[in-house]
């Protein structure tokens, strides 16, 4: 089973949230460059084992909070039928949970989603990996799929109902380090308007992607974790940021000494807000300073 408790915030507290992945038969899309989600999601899946998955989490776990993943969208319904949904949620609110956080793409967000979530009792909140404000970053350096526009027709719809929680993905392939903070603080104000939260995502290596291709050849690294620090500094909305791979090769990385301390302050910032929380300095700031402007293939090299 997949599941685990972390905390989370909640209306300005700090809370239990029970986090749990679905096997579903994955993202119907599956073809962004960064992504491996389909190819690691279960050949078998059924409605029964989706449920069954859920239940055995609850009745072990508790929160305020139930986040669920599905590795792909939980308002596909070739993903989890609607009839699955209704008995995810009639269980939820049996067993009390003041919150639920589910992801979807755009375009499952259709007026019938929007009565399901309103027939609701519990705070609904949905994550959308917009990614970028860039619809041409967007199509040609992650193939995402949909268009801002997408992005904010969901968005609007949803919120009558439930809050939006937008991902930003930090550095797509061929962008510079700086290109790529500078992105996320555009699209941070792009998207202000049409989100309640952001959850910056620092890029991480999936095995058997495009992302991947370049990396094994020397010309993609990972997003420094100072990256990260610097926009989370700037951000003047509510963001949050879990560096997954934080600290490894593969992951968002500074020089490997600083990396522990750096991603808990990132982690501490995501639950408090509080930017007096980076206090950590290392040398390696001066390598990440001129790394910035680095074209992919010599910055991969020289500044890894
Ligand atoms: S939409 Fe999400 S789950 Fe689907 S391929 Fe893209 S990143 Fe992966
Ligand atoms: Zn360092």
């Amino acid at each position: 089973m997949r599941a685990w408790v972390e905390k989370e915030r909640f209306d300005g507290d700090i809370v239990d949230c029970l986090t749990v992945i679905l096997p579903t038969r994955g993202c119907s899309w599956d073809s962004c460059y960064m992504c491996s989600y389909s190819s690691d999601s279960p050949r078998d899946a059924t409605q029964e084992k989706i449920l069954a998955e859920l239940f055995r989490a609850v009745e072990r776990k508790s929160g305020q909070i139930i986040k669920i993943f599905t590795s792909g969208s939980f308002f596909d319904s070739r993903e989890i039928e609607k009839e699955t949904r209704q008995k995810i949620f009639k269980k939820i609110q049996e067993k009390g949970f003041r919150k639920i956080i589910v992801e979807s793409r755009p375009e499952f967000i259709t007026e019938e989603t929007v009565k399901e979530i309103s027939l609701l009792d519990v705070e609904v909140e949905v994550g959308i990996g917009l990614e970028t404000s860039n619809d041409v970053y967007r199509a040609e350096l992650i193939n995402k799929g949909f268009t801002f526009q997408d992005f904010v027709e969901a968005s609007k719809m949803l919120r009558e109902v439930a809050r939006v929680k937008a991902y930003l993905l930090l550095k797509p392939p061929l962008l510079t380090e700086k290109e790529s903070i500078e992105d996320i603080l555009k699209s941070l104000n792009d998207v202000k308007r049409f989100a309640d939260i952001v959850s910056l995502n620092l890029m991480t290596i999936h095995s058997k992607t495009p992302v991947e291709s370049l990396y094994l050849r020397g010309l993609y690294r990972p997003p420094w974790l100072w990256s990260a620090v610097e926009i989370l500094k700037k951000s003047d909305t509510e963001i949050i940021c879990d560096p997954v791979a934080g600290g490894k090769k593969r992951g968002p990385h500074n020089c490997f000494r600083c990396d522990r301390d750096v991603v808990r302050e990132i982690r501490e910032f995501s639950l408090t807000q509080k930017k007096n929380v980076f206090e950590r300095e290392c040398e390696c700031i001066e390598r990440w300073r001129l790394s910035l402007n680095a074209e992919q293939l010599t910055g991969s090299f020289i500044f890894s």
